[in-house]
């Protein structure tokens, strides 16, 4: 195998995000896991001691329908290693909270797109706290930071539905799962995909 192999069981694969476009919406969670569940997206709850309710979840039987995986080497575990293919759904945080990694990319500017390339140490404060405002250097607008964008290298959310190991850009929601989270929801979902 190439030296990306063995890159890969030292980092962290990647993984593919969910969350709806309005990072400040709160969907219920246990309507999404009805939702996943019936359209066979997850399969069994994962034990987790940690987590007195299932949230972690083997993929179920029309998973590869409803996510689309590309490329000629995809070899997705689904059993017997720590990195299996898995769904995840971490608990609602109160307020906003940017997801960013080392595949991240500068985010453009909502009002005249600029790509803001220091932004981790121009908006430092606002890393923290995406609903904090921050000043573009080039149009001088305005804007909190999760309106900024972030395209699928990163993004803000407070529910999250997370599919792990998903390398960037590997796999992708298809259409008819983004429709289905929307009718249970009543919001639009994004995706995008993080590098630890
Ligand atoms: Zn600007």
């Amino acid at each position: 195998m190439p030296n990306s192999a063995a890159l890969r069981t030292t980092n962290h694969t990647g993984r593919l995000i969910l969350t709806p476009c309005d990072a400040t919406a709160a969907p219920d969670s246990a309507a999404l896991i009805a939702a996943l569940t019936h359209c066979q997206c997850i399969g069994a709850p994962l034990s987790n001691s940690m987590i007195p309710e299932p949230r972690k979840f083997t993929i179920g039987a029309q998973f590869f329908t409803l996510v689309s995986f590309t490329g000629c080497a995809v070899n997705i575990a689904t059993a017997g290693s720590s990195s299996f293919c898995h769904v995840y759904l971490p608990p609602l945080t109160a307020t906003p909270i940017l997801y960013s990694g080392r595949n991240t990319r500068p985010p453009r500017c909502p009002y005249c797109r600029c790509r803001v390339v220091d932004w981790r140490e121009r908006f430092h404060s606002a890393v923290n706290s995406p609903l904090l405002t921050v000043q573009c250097p080039q149009c001088a607008m305005l804007a909190p930071l999760l309106q900024w964008e972030w395209k699928q290298h990163g993004g803000c959310g407070r529910r999250l539905i997370v599919i792990e190991e998903v390398f960037p850009h590997e796999a992708t929601p298809s259409d008819e799962l983004l429709a289905q989270l929307r009718a249970v929801s009543g919001e639009p979902w994004r995706y995008f995909y993080m590098q630890e």
